[in-house]
């Protein structure tokens, strides 16, 4: 039995006044099993080749298992190729959250400022938070960050600022003129941390802006994750590029074989398999304009959507029928959608994009619930 001291560690005060990330539900309330719809995941699994390579990650030494590769090399030079970047430029992490947190650490401590967006990121909070930082949260316009409103907030305490571009949970994005001017106007000597776990859902004409500012400039961090295309979120495998200066500090505080021998395997796998990619990024299109389409015709109905670059739609629902109406009727059809009253979107569901078939019947349960005949 605990004895009820009269002292005891206390965890810092900075610690408590952090709200644990709620991941994506995949059950409903009586613990039945839900198709999730709630953790952005990607609905065409992963790459076979990756999966196998992960099911036998240590091919003829199988059986045994030494420490992973500290240095995930085979990854980053993959990497490095596919991108056209600098693999002394890139380190991995066990998942993009890894990296997000050492950025923050690295850069940022007490009495520093951390800034984000309103509506993003529930991680950013947290990774402020973490290292005794001041998180600052910026207002949005439409669901989107706003540079004007980011760079009005800019303080000499400003140490990182934090842009997910595609943004979740809002499916919005800056396009790379956007981006730039933020960078161009920013401070030297602040760090922007373009989160980009949803790059690869942008055309690829789009999605290089991070990577350029990445290799032109000290003061740049992109990170992105084999959690959400490359559907290998299981494994935890993020990855960042950016200054030499700004890699060797993450270097410095990651955990020392924070990427898995299998994580390693499967990804490196998977960047050799683009096919998937392309046709995850194909069908997520396609379904995703077919929703938004089916949204927009229960606009009467005080439903509407918010344009999505990433492999969600966040719904919103200002009419008669309630989100709370949508989360309890998508359950009852079996879906696990994402509710966010916690993130300031009490009135919209985040909906992942998911096989066309439960897409028909997200879209028919939505119909229903309005009194549409579906
Ligand atoms: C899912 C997500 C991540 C990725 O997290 P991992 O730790 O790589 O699984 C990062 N940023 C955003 C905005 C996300 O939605």
């Amino acid at each position: 039995m605990t004895k009820t001291a009269t002292r005891r560690p206390e965890p810092k005060p900075y610690i408590m006044g952090i709200h644990a990330y709620v991941p994506g539900k995949s059950s409903g309330r009586d613990g039945r099993a839900l198709v999730k719809l709630s953790a952005n995941e990607n609905p065409l699994g992963s790459s076979p080749a990756a999966l196998e390579a992960l099911a036998n990650p240590r091919g003829a030494e199988a059986g045994a298992a030494p420490y992973p590769d500290p240095d995930s090399k085979d990854l980053r030079m993959a990497l490095a190729e596919l991108h056209g970047l600098d693999p002394a430029r890139i380190a991995c992490g066990t998942g993009s959250d890894e990296l997000l947190n050492l950025a923050a650490q690295a850069f940022a401590g007490a009495g520093d400022e951390v800034m984000f967006s309103r509506h993003s990121f529930a991680v950013y909070d947290i990774a402020a938070r973490r290292c005794g930082a001041v998180p600052v949260e910026v207002n949005d316009t439409n669901f989107t960050a706003d540079v004007d409103a980011l760079l009005a907030a800019v303080t000499e305490s400003t140490r990182v600022v934090f842009l997910a571009n595609p943004n979740n949970p809002t499916g919005t994005w800056l396009p790379p003129s956007e981006v730039e001017r933020l960078h161009a106007l920013l401070p030297e000597d602040v760090l922007l941390v373009i989160d980009e776990a949803y790059g690869e859902y942008l055309a690829p004409e789009f999605q290089r802006v991070g990577f350029g500012l990445a290799a032109q400039y000290e003061n740049v961090l992109v990170t992105r994750t084999f959690s959400k295309i490359y559907g290998l979120a299981a494994e935890r495998i993020g990855w960042a590029t950016g200054a030499p200066h700004v890699i060797d500090a993450l270097n410095r505080i990651r955990g020392p074989f924070n990427v898995t021998t299998g994580g390693q395997k499967a990804a490196l796998t998977a960047v050799g398999d683009q096919d998937f990619v392309r046709a995850s990024r194909d069908h997520n299109s396609a379904e995703r304009t077919k929703f938004a389409d089916a949204i927009a015709a229960l606009g009467n109905h005080g439903l509407t959507c918010v344009p999505s670059e990433a492999n969600f739609l966040l719904v919103r629902f200002e009419g008669d029928v309630t989100a709370e109406a949508a989360l309890d009727a998508l359950a009852g059809a079996g879906y696990a959608v994402r509710h966010l009253p916690a993130q300031g979107l009490p009135d919209a569901l985040r909906i992942t994009i998911g096989k066309s078939e439960d897409m028909e019947q997200v879209i028919a349960t939505l119909r229903t619930l309005c009194g549409e005949a579906s």
